[in-house]
């Protein structure tokens, strides 16, 4: 299946039945969507300090609902992969009797969104969640998840509106309600986003640059490997340790005000494991900020080149790919018209991404097709933007 649009007329239109099915007294008031997001190149950086270069996708998580006045949060997902039960009913939290996470898991993401929500007393409410974002594959569903709820809750009980604040509420949730510690680089995407181009984000100073991809010529393509190992659970965490370590040993805050130089001189006193995941993740910032200047001058070969390193790094220093996503790699660049692919997202397992000319889409699929183990989902993308209210 290729996938060309967002499908968002159609998801909303589902969250609104499902909505009126569940609630016949209320009448939905507020719609907002959140996207997904597919990193171009700068994996495993931000939580580092360095630079990511995302786009926005037109996959999003749309919530629907309105405000209630029982002092009840009533939230239901759509989502068939989500965990049981798919609805779920709780008082309105207060300071005296705040959320905690639980069962389901998925709703630890609404939940955390809540808890760290920057205005309140929060109203009761019945939200319906709907997404085309692949759960757990890599193109951050859950920051969609939970952007799309902050948006939702900004509608129902307004917050100061700071865009920067709602990212980073919204990655503290997913730190202490999901025990996930992620970087900063997808709940950013998710609100910041900008149609028609990819973001270049310096995850130290949060600043942003866009840089235009709309050239007609050229194709993002996803691929989804749709397996998901689940030794993600410990590998992320210990990754994110292993850089600390690093830093700490070469006296640095954060591996971005390590070069590779220094690197280099500390190697006696760096366990080797720990050396070549730092290598890893200086020589993927200095990558970043190249690919984005050839990126800017329309130089797609060198944007190519630098994806197929940073897919190779990842691979061997920082070992987060898996024999899925290094078949479908080696399948993408084995033919005309692929400037260059990489696994993107957190890695074992989830989707490649893959920059080429329009005139290659279909060989280049149907090769991919051909040459992969197992069975792929593609998906031609457009840079789109952030998180935003619909029209009901
Ligand atoms: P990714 O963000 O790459 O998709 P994660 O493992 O970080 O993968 O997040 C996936 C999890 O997020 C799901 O297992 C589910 O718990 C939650 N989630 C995402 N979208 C939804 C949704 N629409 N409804 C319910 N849960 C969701
Ligand atoms: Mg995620």
């Amino acid at each position: 299946m290729v996938m060309a649009e967002s499908g968002v007329g159609r998801l909303l239109e589902d969250a609104l039945r499902v909505f009126r099915e569940n609630y016949p007294m209320y009448e939905p008031k507020v719609g907002v969507a959140a996207p997904g997001r597919v990193n171009l190149i700068g994996e495993h950086t931000d939580y580092n300090q360095g630079f990511v270069l995302p786009v926005a996708l037109p996959m999003v998580t749309v919530v629907v609902g309105c405000q209630s006045a029982d002092g009840i949060i009533s939230l239901l997902t759509t989502a068939k992969e989500a965990d049981e039960p798919k609805q779920l009913e709780f008082p309105v939290p207060t300071e005296s009797k705040p959320l905690s996470p639980g069962i389901p898991c998925w709703a630890n993401y609404v939940k955390g969104v809540i808890h760290h929500y920057r205005a309140g007393p929060l109203p009761g409410f019945k939200a319906v969640m709907a997404s085309n974002v692949p759960l757990g594959g890599g193109l951050s569903s859950s920051a969609s998840l939970e952007v799309a709820m902050y948006t939702f809750l900004q509608q129902i009980c307004p917050d100061d509106g700071d865009l920067m604040e709602k990212a980073l509420a919204c990655q503290k949730a997913e730190h202490t309600f999901a025990s996930m510690p992620c970087g900063i680089m997808d709940q950013f995407i998710s609100v910041m986003g900008q149609k028609d181009h990819a973001l270049l984000i310096d995850c130290r100073s949060l600043e942003v640059t866009p840089v235009p991809l709309n050239d007609p010529n050229l194709v993002v393509l996803i691929t989804n490997s749709n397996v998901r190992h689940t030794l993600t659970g410990s590998e992320y965490p210990t990754r994110r340790m292993q850089c600390m370590e690093a830093a700490k040993v070469l006296g640095k805050e954060s591996l971005r005000d390590v070069s590779m130089a220094d690197l280099k001189a500390a190697e006696a006193h760096l366990d080797k494991e720990i050396y070549c995941r730092a290598r890893h993740v200086i020589s993927e910032i200095k990558r970043t900020t190249d690919a984005a200047g050839a990126l800017k001058s329309r130089d797609y070969q060198e944007f190519g080149k630098l994806m197929v390193q940073s897919h190779n790094s990842l691979r061997g220093d920082y070992e987060v790919s898996c024999p899925e996503l290094d078949e479908l790699v080696a399948a993408a660049v084995d033919g005309q018209g692929v400037y260059g692919s990489r696994m993107t997202g957190g890695g074992f397992g989830g989707c490649t991404v893959t920059l080429l000319d329009s005139a290659a889409v279909e060989k280049t699929i149907q090769r991919i097709k051909d040459k992969y183990s197992g069975t792929a989902t593609f998906y031609i993308t457009k840079p789109s933007s952030g998180a935003h209210v619909l029209k009901l």
